[in-house]
């Protein structure tokens, strides 16, 4: 799992701008401030590398830094902070459309948040599956506790929801509630 080789490959403005090379790529996403240029320098070793997304103009761009020269780490827009003016500013309903949904060598999302904030992680649409097609989502939902129950020494409290099916919503508000409580 070593990075031994890491590339700046391109900016985008628009998700369907991003590399056509079909590489998997996994998404690097936060509010402005979180520590998202440093966690990247970290993760490849090199402190200039996501300076390149703080560079004036690039902050509202897609960044991809080829790994390996077989994997992207991409760097987001950082969200949360109105530095940039209305018309810079990503438009997120359209980005959500366009990448989240549509990217298909997204391998996952990293959502940074700061460890000092107490937060539960609440999963919306867990009635769908990725994309609206392929496995069922409880099965998509049971492999990935598995894997994180398997794999990792932390476990966030995260709590699966949907408003369709009414899935979660006991389970939050018993959550909320044990939570003043203690
Ligand atoms: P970005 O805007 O999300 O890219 O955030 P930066 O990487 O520029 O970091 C924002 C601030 O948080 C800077 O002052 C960093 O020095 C600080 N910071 C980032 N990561 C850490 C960390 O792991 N620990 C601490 N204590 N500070 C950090």
């Amino acid at each position: 799992a070593q990075i031994k080789e890491v590339s700046f490959v391109k900016s985008s403005n628009r998700p369907k701008d991003c590399p056509k090379d079909g590489l998997p790529e996994f998404a690097v996403l936060g509010r402005s401030n979180v520590g998202k240029s440093s966690l990247i320098n970290a993760l490849v070793r090199k402190k200039e590398v996501a300076l390149t997304s703080k560079k004036p103009g690039k902050t509202q761009l897609i960044n991809h830094f080829l790994i390996n020269k077989s994997w992207y780490i991409v760097d987001l827009p950082g969200y949360g902070f109105a530095k940039a003016s209305e018309s810079a500013r990503m438009d997120w309903s359209v980005f959500t459309k366009g990448y989240f949904l549509n990217r298909d060598t997204l391998v996952a999302v990293l959502l940074l948040v700061d460890a000092s904030i107490p937060i539960t992680f609440v999963f919306t649409k867990c009635d769908k599956s990725k994309g609206g097609k392929g496995a069922r989502p409880d099965e998509n939902i049971r492999s990935f506790q598995e894997l994180v129950r398997q794999n990792y020494k932390h476990q966030p409290p995260w709590i699966m929801t949907s408003s369709v099916t009414g899935l979660g919503r006991d389970e939050l508000l018993l959550h909320m509630s044990q939570l003043r409580n203690y």
